[in-house]
């Protein structure tokens, strides 16, 4: 027998310990608010689970502190209801992980958005005759559509349909890029049909699901029975038409129905993300959208931008500081959601830490969110408040939590690799920012030579140009230290 030769050691990462982790993620999912959740378990995965011990990977080195003082019990009671054999969590912080769905985890992918959870098993409502809609969701109101220029059109319009289904509004067809507030305004024009005509066949439909129904009627042969049910409706809502192109048979069962409706005065209000005449599908089709009313949402200008802040945090219940709301509205500017997306997290961190959202901290998570608010600021002209003169103690503070290295060692005489870079960008902040002499600085960390100081601030200086990651964590410090 020859003699045992230990096996090659096992791949990084491998799919069971994926499978593993997203167990263990099931766990913790639902103890957490959707928004922490999804950004301080994004792009983390399992590494190694052996011998009791789980070691968990993290993306950036600021996720270290965060998750072992708030999630490290969390995780561990997690794990151990999947792996009764875990006994300790160890995290290893890998900034390979980022953004690497081969290696990370795809949160987004296995644990889709929270709406659909809240409506589980409510999601779609049996109307008469069979008919199913989806059900609408009741926070989405007229009333509750801030107008701007943007959107007014589009807002009086559905007003418009509203108080007169099947009038002269018909059919309305509203178009607009994504995340600003099409589906917002169907619901709400479902909404307030019902609200004034409770007994109303009001059905709210996506194309896909309408799609759906048509490939089932098909497979099952029971299209007539689809478009006799269609027939019955009172107002068909149908979101997001464009996605009907190349799908020759859908398109023409709606354009059988809608002709139905339609001819019975019925009321049709359709969206997609361009004008009937950019969409691809049949003629006729298009011609029958442009019968009717057409109106268009577009990107909300600062000040509508700032409304639909101040009126979203009221319906979240938080109160945010004006300088506050107003910093989000001037670096957000592409789309509702994202503005939407920003003022949760800011609920979330009010509701983890109990404090108020300050600039510092909104600043924070656009940038753990990628949408850095200091690219754009040269864009809009604007300074971020709160500057306060750092010490070099803070500088030093500063650079360790983020790395999580001790001050001691970055200062002290370690030439281990974990503590170089910490340590060479300790020194580069205290030239740029304190102003500190090369001597001075090589004083401060245990009598280094003043070349020394100067050959690491250089090298920092280079690197940043190259290397955005390591860009991106200077600033961070820096933010944190209220220097930039
Ligand atoms: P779309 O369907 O155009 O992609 P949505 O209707 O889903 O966009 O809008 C995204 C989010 O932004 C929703 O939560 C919606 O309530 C909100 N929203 C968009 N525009 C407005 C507005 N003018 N007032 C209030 N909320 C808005
Ligand atoms: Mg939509």
């Amino acid at each position: 027998m020859s003699p045992a030769v230990a096996p090659p050691p096992a791949p990084v990462i491998d799919q069971t310990l994926r499978d593993l982790w997203v167990t263990i993620l099931r766990g913790i999912e639902p103890k957490l608010q959707r928004s922490q959740f999804i950004t301080w378990f994004k792009d983390t995965t399992v590494l190694g689970n052996e011998e009791g011990t789980l070691v968990v990977g993290l993306p950036l080195p600021m996720f270290l502190n965060w998750h072992m003082e708030h999630y490290r019990v969390l995780t561990l009671e997690a794990a151990q209801a999947v792996e009764p054999s875990v006994r300790q969590i160890v995290y290893k912080v890998d900034v390979g992980l980022r953004d690497n769905r081969e290696r990370s985890t795809d949160i987004l992918q296995f644990f889709p958005e929270q709406k659909r959870r809240k409506l589980a098993g409510r999601q779609e409502v049996k109307l008469a005759e069979g008919i199913v809609s989806k059900v609408l969701n009741p926070k989405y109101t007229l009333e509750h559509f801030v107008v701007g220029a943007n959107n007014r059109l589009a807002h009086a319009a559905c007003q418009a349909v509203a108080n007169q289904p099947g009038g002269k509004y018909n059919p309305l067809f509203l178009y607009g890029g994504v995340g600003l507030g099409k589906t917002h305004l169907l619901q709400a024009t479902g909404n307030a049909i019902l609200k004034q005509a409770p007994k109303a066949t009001v059905v709210y439909t996506t194309t896909e699901d309408f799609t759906n129904q048509v490939i089932e009627a098909i497979q099952h042969q029971k299209m007539e029975q689809l478009r006799r049910r269609y027939r019955l409706v009172d107002v068909l809502i149908i979101d997001d038409v464009q996605f009907l192109a190349n799908k020759e048979r859908t398109q023409e069962e709606f354009f059988h129905t809608f002709n139905a409706l339609y001819e019975e005065r019925k009321q049709v209000i359709i969206s997609a993300d361009r004008p009937p005449q950019e969409l691809q599908m049949e003629d006729r089709l298009i011609s029958r959208f442009e019968r009717g009313m057409i109106a268009d949402v577009s990107v909300p200008d600062y000040e509508t931008r700032l409304a639909i802040l101040s009126e979203k945090a009221a319906e979240y219940e938080i109160f945010l500081d004006m300088h506050v709301l107003q910093f989000i509205a001037e670096h957000v500017t592409r789309n509702v959601r994202e503005l939407e997306g920003i003022l949760m997290q800011a609920v979330a961190l009010y509701e983890l830490e109990q404090r108020m959202p300050t600039i510092k901290s909104i600043a924070e998570i656009m940038r753990k969110l990628n949408k850095d608010p200091y690219v754009e600021e040269e864009k809009v002209g604007f300074e971020t408040p709160e500057k306060r003169k750092a010490t070099f103690q803070d500088l030093l503070e500063s650079v360790s939590r983020y790395y999580s290295v001790s001050v001691q060692d970055m200062i002290g005489q370690s030439r281990v690799r974990e503590i170089l870079v910490p340590r060479q960008i300790a020194m580069f902040l205290g030239k740029k920012h304190l102003r500190m002499s090369y001597v001075r600085l090589g004083e401060m960390f245990s009598n280094r030579d003043h070349t020394t100081v100067m050959n690491a601030v250089e090298k920092i200086e280079q690197k940043q140009q190259n290397d955005p990651q390591l860009l991106r964590e200077v600033r961070a410090i820096e933010q944190e230290l209220g220097v930039v």
